[in-house]
């Protein structure tokens, strides 16, 4: 049966208001267990790269994969605190394929893929300086994050709302979004530097919708900064796991009867207080 039945306006006005607040309530906090009968999405983390091929360098000679690592593991604590699922993939940085990214999270059954990377610049765009006696190289033209989707993921519009939402929800926090990017991947979302990367092995290989995240730019000398420390991490993180919480949850009808019954029919004690009572 639909959730709020054969009911007056004033009634249905009233119930969906209340459903509206146990969707504030499922990102704020751990999603209560009705009968065992309110999903609980599953997200999986991929840590991007792998210690024979780490990714990029950064501008002080870090590799990528010690990044992706320490934002994975952030994200993943983030998401476990809002009451969901995750799956961290490639945790000890050795998994076998990019195919194998979302298999793994596909074997353990994970609603949402996301990858976690930082990002790079061109060769010819760095430049030489020198830190703690070595030569390093930088470039300091570009700094931010941005986020890809493929449209050959089988999931595409949901991919994208998510990839939009961790964009709105990272802006709404103060963090800057970089259109290097739009230079050669076209523009799913503007606003929010989402691009289209169709051909991206990690998301057109997985059976649930998928976000690639660039975090930011490690060849950058300041960003590379703040991309190490810690409680900004944190923040990033936190701000990636509402929107990720959001998306999958908020906005989207209860997946089975039972725990739409349980929020909005009328055998709920808020029933019991509407006017027309
Ligand atoms: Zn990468």
């Amino acid at each position: 049966m639909p959730p709020f039945g054969d009911r007056t306006m004033v009634r249905e006005t009233a119930g969906y208001m209340f459903a509206g607040g146990i969707a504030l309530l499922l990102c704020a906090a751990a999603p209560a267990q009705a009968g065992g009968t309110v999903w609980t999405p599953r997200v999986a983390v991929d840590i991007g790269h792998t210690e024979s091929a780490p990714g990029a360098m950064s501008a002080r000679g870090r590799s990528e994969l010690s990044f992706n690592r320490e934002l994975a593991l952030q994200l993943v604590g983030a998401l476990q605190a809002r009451g969901l699922q995750t799956v961290l993939v490639n945790a000890d940085g050795r998994i076998a394929s990019l195919q194998a990214r979302p298999q793994a999270a596909a074997a353990a059954a994970a609603d949402f893929f996301v990858s976690i990377h930082h990002d790079s610049v061109s060769e010819h765009e760095l430049l030489p300086w020198r830190w703690a006696g070595n030569e390093q190289f930088y470039s300091d033209r570009w700094a931010g994050h941005s986020l890809f989707v493929s449209r050959e993921n089988p999931d595409t519009a949901r991919s994208v709302l998510c990839a939009r939402t961790m964009g709105a929800r990272l802006q709404r926090m103060g963090f800057e979004p970089t259109h290097k990017n739009g230079r050669r991947r076209p523009y799913a979302d503007y606003q929010h530097a989402v691009h289209y990367f169709d051909r991206l092995a990690v998301l057109r290989h997985a059976s649930m919708p998928g976000v690639l995240f660039e975090a930011g730019v490690i060849r950058h000398r300041a960003e590379e900064l703040l991309l190490a420390d810690p409680l900004r991490q944190a923040r990033m993180a936190d701000a990636l796991a509402t929107a990720i919480a959001a998306c999958l949850l908020a906005g989207q009808p209860a997946r089975d009867e039972a725990a739409a019954d349980a929020y909005g029919g009328p055998e709920t004690a808020s029933d019991a207080r509407l006017p027309e009572d």
